[in-house]
């Protein structure tokens, strides 16, 4: 698994150099001795935008920020490794600025916990440098190709367009600049908010001690987050050339459109890719090692998902099968993929292509990080944690003051889980017990159009309701009947429930459609509050808007206790009391209106009947004299 992964020293500067295996043709930048990195930050808080002030929830005040005289540079050399030091350099420390380690410090800093961070790299890790930013700017290009493309789509709304085109290196220059800027904004969020940016590779070399860089360059922290990251996973066989045969790190880069691109691997971040290398011109082949396509979503979801973005599209695919081998393209031969059968490991198929992208996950990025120090064995690379993220040794013991987050721990490998994790970590280190509810966050893939969900699928839910002893029932609305849907002509999705239906309880939500990832979080928020489906359903959506599947989702769960309390959850339906009571005085009041309302037409008809047939005598004496005088 971490076959791919190494980890180089370089002597001449105090900070040690992070690169990949000889066959990455990329190696990150690196630091200088003393000189700060240009850290970066992924936009998932507001601070990350450009807003520096933080302000407590509770009093609405600013939050007091520890002046930055109070942190020393970092101090060097310690007492004996084995023993814990007796004070601290800080209270937190983080090894990692990705996502998760800036989720982690900006919480930390909230709470008044003197904070550092050790980035060995450049700041924002994977997501903003080569994951969820430069993709979804990617992505929002093909978003827009795709619609000036479809003829029949524009024609429906009344829109001419001439030709679409696309300038490449824009395109590529659109992602780049948009990673940088978030990046510049996290750096800045990070020092406006004290906290320390410490450049240089991080190992742990006993507890509560770090080195960063240099031998000399030794820190102390009371606590310490491991939020190191990933990086792309090369299966055996496969050479990386960075040109021919690439993995997402390149792809994002957009230095070719290939004519014929196979992608090794259907999960969120293959798809992906397939949405914005089709739009741009380039026809894809899948290489899926599992039976079916989209393995990691709920069935009927990737069903769905099959017919509308792999099926009408430049798509084929091969599943059951492994790339054992793939050669990049060189002396004028394109990309050699060599396919054997998933199950006997026959070979099956050979494939020529102009280009292959491995997009086979993530390996965590753990390699020299010290861990030995410490007793602590990874299981294929990953960090071993408990529910409260707090690392486990070897010999299944907790390690006192250390966590890991994010990716390097493998529960859940997407930048909102890392974060969320970190702030779980300082709630821990601060005080208060908090464990995240992992089968409340969200997850989602950003097609044309989307898919997200939270929770569990249809039979994982049937798996443990088998075990446990529920039921389990499933409810489902289409955006067809969506008026937003419709009037964007985009009326192509499903929304499926997945609940329990004795005590209504969300199990899972699944959406295909447009905006699927923006409308995943009521779901999300439900099942992280324990909101029931009996609650829940009462909620209010403006009209028209495309939140009203999840309404009409919510309404249609069939057989859910009729009213609150909510069971278990402990607490009750706040606004029903007081609702039922408005709604019958309501009721009563509009009864009323509406005799009073009859009565009236009832006089007003009586009166025009007597006018009206006074008006009829009045014409027809009129009439009558007008004969007898002529
Ligand atoms: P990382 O972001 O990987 O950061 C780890 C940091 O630690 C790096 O900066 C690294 O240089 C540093 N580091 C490592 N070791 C050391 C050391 N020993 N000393 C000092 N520094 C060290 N997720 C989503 O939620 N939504 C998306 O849309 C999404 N899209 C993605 C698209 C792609 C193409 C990819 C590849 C990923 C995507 N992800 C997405 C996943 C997301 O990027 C990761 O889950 C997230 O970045 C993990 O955050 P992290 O903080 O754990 O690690």
């Amino acid at each position: 698994m971490q076959s791919s992964l190494s980890l180089s020293f370089s002597h001449s500067s105090a900070a040690p150099a992070i690169s990949r295996s000889p066959h990455y043709s990329q190696c990150f930048a690196l630091t200088d001795s003393g000189r700060l990195l240009d850290f970066r930050f992924c936009g998932l808080r507001r601070e990350a935008l450009g807003f520096t002030s933080l302000k407590l929830s509770d009093n609405n005040r600013r939050v007091q920020l520890p002046s930055r005289r109070h942190f020393k540079t970092v101090a060097a050399a310690l007492s004996d490794n084995g023993a814990p030091p007796k004070s601290f350099d800080y209270d937190l420390l983080i090894i990692g600025a990705g996502v998760g380690g800036h989720g982690a410090a900006l919480h930390a800093v909230e709470k008044g916990l003197k904070t550092a961070i050790v980035e060995g790299d450049v700041v924002g890790g994977t997501c903003v440098n080569r994951g969820c930013v430069p993709s979804k700017a990617l992505l929002a290009v093909s978003g827009r190709m795709r619609e000036l493309q479809s003829e029949h789509h524009l024609k429906s709304l009344g829109l001419q367009v001439s030709a679409a085109g696309y300038d490449r290196q824009g395109v590529a220059d659109h992602a780049n600049n948009l990673a940088s800027k978030i990046r510049s904004n996290l750096t800045n969020s990070l020092k406006a908010l004290g906290v320390d940016i410490l450049t240089g590779f991080g190992k742990i070399l006993g507890p509560q001690k770090v080195q960063v860089g240099s031998s000399n360059n030794i820190v102390t922290a009371k606590d310490i987050i491991i939020a190191t990251g990933s990086v792309p996973f090369v299966p055996k066989g496969i050479e990386v050339d960075g040109k021919t045969v690439i993995t997402s790190d390149h792809a994002l880069k957009l230095e070719s459109v290939p004519d014929w691109l196979a992608i090794v691997g259907s999960g969120y971040i293959g798809l992906e890719f397939s949405d914005v290398y089709t739009a741009l011109g380039s026809e894809v082949t899948f290489i899926e090692a599992l039976d079916q396509l989209m393995p990691g979503f709920d069935p009927e979801i990737s069903k769905l998902a099959q017919r509308v973005l792999i099926n009408p599209r430049n798509i084929d695919y091969h599943t059951g099968v492994f790339a054992s081998k793939i050669t990049p393209a060189r002396d004028g031969n394109p990309v050699i993929i060599e396919l054997i059968d998933a199950k006997t490991k026959e070979p099956k198929d050979t494939l020529e292509v102009d280009a292959a992208l491995i997009a086979t996950g993530r390996a965590p990025f753990t390699q020299g990080l010290g861990l030995e120090n410490i007793d602590v064995a990874t299981q294929r690379g990953f960090v071993p944690v408990d529910e409260r993220m707090q690392v486990i040794d070897a010999k299944g013991n907790l390690v006192p003051h250390l966590f890991c987050i994010g990716d390097a721990n493998g529960k859940m490998m997407l930048a909102h889980a890392a974060s969320a994790q970190g702030i779980s970590v300082v709630e821990q280190v601060t005080g208060r017990d908090y464990v995240l509810n992992h089968l409340s966050i969200p997850a989602a893939c950003f097609t044309h159009p989307e898919i997200s969900m939270v929770g569990l699928t249809e039979p994982q839910a049937r798996e443990k309701g088998e075990k446990e002893g529920f039921e389990v029932s499933v409810a489902k609305t289409s955006f067809k009947a969506n008026t937003k849907a419709l009037a964007e002509n985009e009326a192509e999705g499903l929304a499926k429930l997945i609940y329990r239906p004795d005590n209504g309880e969300i199990l899972g939500v699944h959406i295909f459609g447009l905006h699927a990832a923006d409308l995943i979080h009521e779901a999300s928020n439900a099942i992280a509050l324990g909101t029931r489906i009996q609650d829940i359903k009462f909620a209010v959506h403006a009209h028209p808007t495309l939140s009203e599947v999840l309404d009409e989702l919510f309404k249609s769960a069939k057989g859910v206790p009729r009213c609150c309390p909510s069971s278990d959850t402990g607490h009750e339906h706040i606004s029903r009391p007081v609702k039922e009571e408005n709604n019958s005085r309501e009721s009563a009041n509009s009864l009323r209106m509406d005799e009073r309302n009859i009565l009236f037409v009832w006089i007003f008809n009586l009166i025009s009947f007597i006018s009206g047939c006074h008006s009829y005598l009045y014409s027809l004496v009129l009439r009558s004299k007008n004969l007898f005088t002529s």
